[in-house]
């Protein structure tokens, strides 16, 4: 049995056809957490989706009734560029409803799993790139609702930058802690472009490909645009950088830890070269400053188009094992 909560449902499944993103591999993984004995049958809890109140924490009234009506623009549509229908609307609903229920339990077990979400391309008035809906975003707004949290922060290790995560989360800027970001060092946390926390509730990092999508970044919080082919020592040492830096600037009361496995280097829309272990170490050292911090994790998985369809599912179910080994830990003093 695990020491934490896999929320998960067979309805993540998104009806889009033949696409690039393997919409069956939510299924596969819960198969395989099962068949290989990493988890058993009552880890996993099924979500509610959503209520459209919860949507609406994040999303703006216009957008809903435009997914619910079915009247999203042509342009829309293809920006999202995952086929419209009421059964996706519903699989997003969903998959925030399981975001919302897997940070109540990290709150309460210090981690827990969406095996879903992670669609961090959902901006407040539109979706993009594969994401209708930003799950993460309105399980955080739910939780700052009812009070259970008052700051988070996101760490985004998607290949590609979340966007949408930035814009909803933007908050009031002040520009005077743009640090020199153009040809320095990406190793030095010194390079990051980093922007002032205090006047934010949520803190957001994003570890991504500089040249990749989205073309246009958004600030984040704390953005580290990566060099194209960067393996896992540099990539492990950014993002230890990354989260050190950003605790010293902010202390959140829960950490939605966006496990993308896209920065794989067989992955058809990354261009980072990580490999499967490294990717396993990465989800090992979040979770080991995290517990070692004490805040709570709630983990989403985000995108992942390996060539090979098995690889996506072993890396996403190599993030619940690394978690497994972790808190399964004594606490050290
Ligand atoms: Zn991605």
């Amino acid at each position: 049995m695990l020491p934490f909560k896999l929320v998960y449902s067979d309805d993540y499944y998104l009806p889009i056809g033949a696409h690039v993103f393997p919409a069956e591999k939510y299924q596969r993984i819960h198969k395989r957490l099962i068949q290989t004995g990493v988890a058993e049958a009552h880890d996993f809890v099924t979500p509610q989706p959503a209520s459209d109140h919860d949507i609406l924490l994040v999303h703006t009234t216009q957008y809903v009734h435009k997914l619910k009506t079915g009247t999203l623009s042509a342009h829309e549509e293809l920006e999202m560029e995952i086929p419209y229908s009421p059964e996706l609307v519903r699989a997003f609903w969903l998959a925030a409803g399981g975001s919302i229920l897997a940070a109540d339990f990290a709150l309460n077990d210090k981690i827990a799993f969406n095996i879903g979400g992670g669609f961090h391309h959902a901006f407040p008035d539109h979706g993009e790139g594969f994401c209708m809906i930003h799950d993460v975003a309105v399980a955080i707004r739910r939780m700052q609702r009812d009070e259970k949290i008052a700051r988070a922060m996101t760490v985004d290790c998607d290949v590609h930058q979340g966007n949408g995560t930035a814009v909803i989360f933007a908050g009031a800027r002040v520009p005077s802690l743009q640090l020199p970001s153009r040809g320095a060092p990406v190793l030095n946390p010194a390079a990051a472009r980093m922007r002032n926390a205090n006047a934010d509730d949520v803190f957001t990092i994003s570890l991504h490909q500089e040249n990749n999508y989205p073309l246009f970044k958004p600030p984040s919080s704390l953005d580290l645009n990566l060099p194209d082919a960067m393996g896992d020592d540099e990539y492990l040492a950014c993002l230890g950088n990354a989260i050190s830096l950003g605790l010293s600037k902010f202390e959140p009361e829960l950490i939605c830890y966006v496990a993308g496995a896209d920065p794989y280097r067989e992955d058809q829309l990354g261009g980072l070269s990580l490999t499967i272990e490294g990717l396993k170490q990465r989800d090992a050292l979040v979770f080991q400053i995290a517990k070692a911090e004490r805040i709570p994790v709630m983990v989403t998985l985000a995108g992942g188009y390996a060539q090979k369809v098995e690889d996506t599912v072993t890396i996403h179910c190599n993030t619940v094992i690394a978690a497994k080994e972790v808190f399964s830990q004594a606490i050290s003093a």
